[in-house]
């Protein structure tokens, strides 16, 4: 699987007695290790860490983090994930020590920059929604979306009406089925229909009493916008159901239409996605929520609140409340490269990145689709996913493998085999923050690749320290610690 040499651990490189810094000696009287610490609390031996100098060590983790892909390296087209520039000046800001040098146990009144900050952006937030009250706690969409379900089974319980489903198209995201089992309910698919939008007879047919929460993506994961979104808000309203929007996708309609106005009564952002965060790698990320008036004493507390004379406090007198999904005020960098973000762009900059992300998506599209077949729509909102069906049928060339050969041109990977609806999928997102260049050349990339040979496709890429990881063994069975890894290949991709 190694088509390079791999960079050997750190652990390897150890050499007995060598070390980074050089202290004076002391001039504090020393004392006997067993007066600071009793013997039964300490280890027999000292704990096997590598001996290293500095320059080794700064080679070290410099190599590494020049062995991935970042959106600062490559151009980044995972579908769904918005990888958009992350602009510098929202790190500077973030990075500035009146945000970073803050401790959460601070006195509420010495926190008042931080909490005028988050207070408005939970009004931004709400703006952008449609809805009225949001909480900046959940840590991910992901987790922004099991505090919603939540907020909705407290909304029921607190109505004594006993709901236990929840309805989720088969287009949707993973994390979608699994907050609403996680919150207690029964995830119930609907299928969609042949234009890859809700199956309206399907929803008909499964939408009943029991039914507490409708979640919809939209634009959904196939990059098209679902125009029965009304239809759909209003027969779920006759039934006392309520309408969640997974608000993934927002990075395609932001300024054009809110959520709340399609109906919605609450909904998840990813500020990491739509509002420039960075991300990858498993986060950190924010999810804040948003809900209609009637929803809003359940948010999770406290909530960020200003009092009559204008100081920001935490507002815990929250009764109804699902209590804390979060510790302290959520995560606050991310929130406030958000902020950062929301007020550089204003009003009409929001906007207009939305109508950029669409264009550049749409003539992405135009440019690929002769050679890469998008099954779904004629015309896309701000991501499009074209289906290597074909080719892996006539040549043998399938998603992965083009996938794997797009790492060999300096280009990260779609996103594959997601949509689950769509066969061999590559979900293709270029975000409004690249140029035409770039777009063109990654076109002209992707075609160029349906022209070669389908047998050293399948040993793509050939320029990457690891070439094909067992990925499934790597999520599976992860092997953490250094001497289990061994040098076997498995081991150092586990
Ligand atoms: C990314 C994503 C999520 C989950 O959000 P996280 O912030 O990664 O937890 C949910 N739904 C859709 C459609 C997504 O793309």
């Amino acid at each position: 699987m190694y088509k390079l040499d791999p960079p050997p651990l750190l652990f390897e490189s150890s050499r007995r007695g060598r070390f980074t810094a050089c202290f004076p000696s002391s001039d504090v009287p020393g004392r006997a290790l067993d007066d600071l610490i009793p013997a039964a609390y300490r280890a027999e031996t000292p704990p096997p860490l590598p001996e290293l100098s500095e320059l080794d060590v700064v080679r070290h983790y410099t190599n590494l983090s020049a062995s991935n892909m970042s959106i600062d390296t490559n151009f980044y087209p995972l579908g769904s994930c918005t990888m958009k520039y992350n602009p510098k000046r929202n790190e500077r800001l973030a990075s500035s020590p009146g945000l970073g040098a803050q401790h959460p146990y601070q006195a509420e009144n010495t926190l008042q920059g931080l909490l005028a900050v988050l207070f408005e952006l939970q009004q931004f937030l709400a703006e952008i929604a449609g809805l009225h009250a949001v909480s900046l706690q959940p840590a991910a969409g992901a987790q922004g979306e099991l505090a919603s379900l939540l907020v909705a089974a407290a909304y029921f319980r607190d109505r004594g009406e006993k709901r236990t489903k929840v309805l989720i198209p088969d287009s949707a995201h993973g994390t979608n089925p699994a907050s609403a089992h996680l919150a207690g309910f029964e995830a119930v698919t609907i299928r969609s229909n042949a234009a890859g939008l809700v199956d309206l007879e399907d929803f008909r047919s499964k939408l009943d009493d029991q039914t507490a929460v409708f979640m919809i993506t939209n634009p959904n994961t196939v990059g098209l916008f679902d125009p029965q979104i009304g239809t759909l808000a209003r027969l779920l309203h006759e039934r006392g159901a309520l309408l969640y929007l997974d608000g993934a996708n927002m990075n395609a309609i932001l300024g054009a239409v809110r959520p709340g106005d399609m109906g919605a009564d609450l909904m998840h952002y990813n500020p990491h996605k739509t509002f420039s965060g960075p991300h990858g790698g498993g986060g950190p990320g924010a999810g804040p929520i948003a809900v209609r008036d009637f929803l809003a004493p359940y948010l999770p507390a406290p909530l960020v609140a200003r009092n009559e004379d204008g100081s920001f406090f935490l507002d815990h007198a929250r009764p109804k409340s699902i209590g804390r999904v979060r510790s302290f005020f959520g995560n606050t960098g991310v929130l406030f490269r958000a902020y950062c973000y929301i007020r550089s762009q204003g009003p009409d900059g929001l906007k207009q990145v939305s109508e950029h992300a669409v264009l550049n998506a749409n003539y992405l599209l135009a440019l690929v689709r002769h050679v890469y077949p998008v099954p779904l729509g004629t015309r896309c909102m701000h991501e499009f996913v074209a289906s290597a069906r074909g080719m892996a049928r006539e040549k043998g060339i399938r998603a992965m493998d083009i996938a794997k050969r797009l790492l060999d041109h300096n280009i990260h990977a779609p996103t594959v085999y997601f949509p689950l609806i769509v066969p061999e999928a590559l979900m293709i997102e270029p975000t409004e923050t690249e140029s035409r260049d770039t777009l063109e050349a990654f076109a002209a990339t992707l075609l160029k690749i349906a022209q070669e040979d389908p047998a050293q496709l399948h040993e793509a890429p050939h320029s990457t320290p690891i070439s094909r990881p067992d990925e499934v063994k790597a999520a599976r069975t992860p092997v953490l610690r250094w001497k289990d890894a061994g040098r076997s290949a498995e081991g150092v991709a586990s």
